[in-house]
């Protein structure tokens, strides 16, 4: 499969997921990064009245341009008593309520005081610089849809209706098994044939930043009955990622084992790089993903498949990719062929995108200068500086 492809296969299958995860209350100052599990909506007219959106005069639009009387001020948080009547104007501040008769505020910028009379030279159309009652949404309508991820202007929205209680999807819980007779723990010394497992960390550190709660399991040495078992575990889960054991080897056996448990393949390779071999299905009902195990395949596999079934799984309703558009700061070429994730950081603010030089998909060090992946696509194989290229933002 092309990443186009699989990315497509990873939607449907996702979309045909059944299980609806259960539903919790989080404070609000909790909710943040959290899922909403209900729609919610406004509880009264957003503006509850008409309102001025910059400091200046309450008018009548046919009065003007014209020298008016000012009768009055209003400020954020009282209204108006009298009317504005014909050659009338009110002093206003922004988001004070607008005085009845009037149909216009003009901004303070634009106006001439002469003691108590207030000149405006040009004329204003009705409506200028005041919302409308109910403008921004009306008292019962939808403001944020269920399934959506909390982020900073939810919580401002939630606050604004008053919500201090927010139903939020639970957490998937997403098992990590990491294979590999060369894998130890992290805290140990490894021999020079041995690597610590960073996978099982860098997945964990994935699965939380997109909402889910991380199991790192047992690393599951090269052997059927090690691994058999220690799948069976991951598939209490929610969603079962492995790291490993997925490539063309002889001591590779995960797809065997899946297999043996009764799995259905929905692909187990993918014209990627880092990460060709790459495995998702389903077994016993849980979804699972055979990640490669160089530590860059892993990282970007589950970036662009794995971390969308982590949000859907999630109550998320719409899992992202968040590729960017941005320019290339040095002229770049790749072999085409494949979609390749390659390290590179994005400068001046996102103007810009330039490749680390990197070993291959085992170069951690090189991961951990860049801070994004460039995208290359499989039909393309030169771009100058200054081409416009897409981005995995990390
Ligand atoms: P594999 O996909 O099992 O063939 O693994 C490919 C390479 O990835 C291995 O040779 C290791 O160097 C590396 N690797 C495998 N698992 C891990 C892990 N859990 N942590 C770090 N590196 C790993
Ligand atoms: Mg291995």
């Amino acid at each position: 499969m092309t990443f186009e492809q699989a990315r497509g296969c990873v939607r449907e299958k996702l979309a045909g997921e059944r299980r609806r995860p259960g539903v919790e209350e989080a404070g609000l100052r909790e909710a943040a990064g959290r899922v909403l599990a209900a729609q919610v909506a406004a509880d009264r007219d957003y503006p509850p009245v008409a309102r001025a959106m910059r400091d200046g005069y309450a008018i009548r639009a046919a009065d003007v341009p014209g020298t008016l009387r000012v009768t009055g001020e209003v400020r954020a948080g009282q209204t108006f008593a009298g009317q504005v009547g014909p050659g009338e104007a009110v002093e206003i501040m922004t988001g004070a309520p607008v005085p009845a008769g009037a149909d216009a505020v003009v901004m303070v910028e634009h106006t001439r005081r002469e003691g108590s009379a207030v000149v405006i030279e040009e004329a204003v159309k009705a409506g200028e610089a005041i919302n409308p009652q109910g403008c921004e949404a009306r008292l019962g309508e939808t403001v944020i849809e269920a399934g959506r991820r909390i982020g900073f202007a939810e919580i401002a929205m939630l606050a604004a209706v008053g919500v201090t209680r927010v139903p939020v999807y639970a957490r998937p819980r997403v098992a990590i098994v990491a294979t590999g007779d060369e894998v130890v723990e992290v805290s140990e010394m490894p021999r020079t044939d041995q690597v610590r497992n960073s996978n099982a960390y860098s997945l964990a550190a994935q699965v939380e930043r997109c909402g889910g709660v991380a199991e790192i399991l047992p690393v599951a040495r090269d052997e059927w009955a090690a691994t058999r078992a220690l799948i069976e575990r991951g598939l209490e889960a929610d969603l079962l990622l492995l790291s490993g054991g997925v490539s063309a080897g002889k001591y590779d056996i995960v797809e065997r084992v899946l297999a043996e448990l009764g799995a259905e393949f929905y692909f187990d390779r993918v014209k990627v790089q880092p990460g060709q071999p790459l495995v998702f299905g389903r077994v016993k009902e849980k979804l699972f993903f055979g990640l490669p195990g160089n530590p860059a395949s892993t990282m970007v596999t589950f970036e662009v498949f794995a971390r969308a079934a982590v949000e859907v799984l999630g109550g998320e309703s719409e899992p992202s990719l968040r590729l960017l558009w941005t320019r290339l700061g040095a002229k770049f070429r790749h072999k085409p062929g494949l979609t390749r994730f390659l390290p590179a950081r994005i400068e001046a603010g996102g103007e810009r995108v330039t490749p680390v030089g990197w070993k291959g998909s085992g170069d951690m060090a090189a991961l951990a200068r860049a801070n994004a992946f460039l995208v290359a696509e499989p039909e393309r194989e030169c771009w100058e500086e200054g081409d416009w290229i897409r981005v995995l933002p990390r």
